[in-house]
């Protein structure tokens, strides 16, 4: 099946509230622009200098996801156009994508990444972490960075009860911080193997590789 066709399916049957982010990691450019010429504009990245190198090959009004690890040394490098940062979990790489963005002239978008699954090697803060760095945030009164949502994975298991109340504990944890703060609407969860149980558990933006340019080696 062709990208444009992987990708029409998709759209087909995602609710309209949700955004699909084409992760498109490891894939060349020119696979990329075939989904571009699709009509896609939304994609994600895992690394910083695979990202770079497509931003500057590929159209201007491509909206660029960072959903990879970020270090806070190479912030600067995606600072002047990254569109929304998936996977932010401390407070020092938070000052420093407002540091960069303040630089930039711009208000950068990120997302606080949640562990909800039961593998300890993912990333992410626990419910009471994130309280803490949001207060921690609030505190620094931080120009160049606006908190917009959350991102989680779910176990990679086949328990579908499981990884669908790890999803149902990131949107119940946002709806309690809705009762307090406005702006965090974005919700990133969901992948290839369990996006329909994301969306139906209160996810708004999924991201979605193998599915759209086939699994990658
Ligand atoms: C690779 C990756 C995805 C997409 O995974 P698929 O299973 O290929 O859909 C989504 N989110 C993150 C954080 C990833 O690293």
């Amino acid at each position: 099946m062709s990208i444009a066709h992987n990708l029409n399916a998709l759209k087909k049957e995602l609710p309209a509230n949700v955004t699909l982010v084409a992760v498109s990691k490891t894939k060349p450019a020119a696979q990329v622009r075939e989904a571009y010429d699709a009509g896609h504009r939304d994609f994600g990245e895992n690394y910083v200098q695979e990202l770079v190198q497509k931003h500057a090959e590929l159209p201007a009004d491509i909206r660029w996801h960072f959903i990879g690890h970020l270090q806070s040394n190479k912030v600067k490098f995606i600072a002047p156009f990254v569109y929304l940062i998936h996977g932010v979990e401390s407070l020092k790489l938070l000052k420093e994508i407002a540091k960069q963005a303040v630089k930039n002239n711009r208000v950068i978008r990120v997302l606080l990444q949640l562990h909800v699954a039961k593998e300890e090697t993912k990333f992410g803060l626990t419910f009471e972490e994130c309280r803490e760095l949001l207060a921690q945030a609030d505190k620094e009164n931080l120009q160049g960075v606006k908190i917009s949502g959350l991102m989680a994975m779910a176990s990679n298991t086949q328990d579908v009860a499981q990884v669908a109340r790890e999803f149902r504990s990131v949107y119940d944890f946002s709806r309690e911080l809705s009762r307090t703060r406005a702006d965090m609407e974005i919700l990133s969860y969901g992948m290839s193997g369990d996006y329909r149980l994301a969306v139906a558990n209160g996810s708004n933006m999924v991201r979605i590789g193998s599915l759209i340019f086939g699994e990658r080696l």
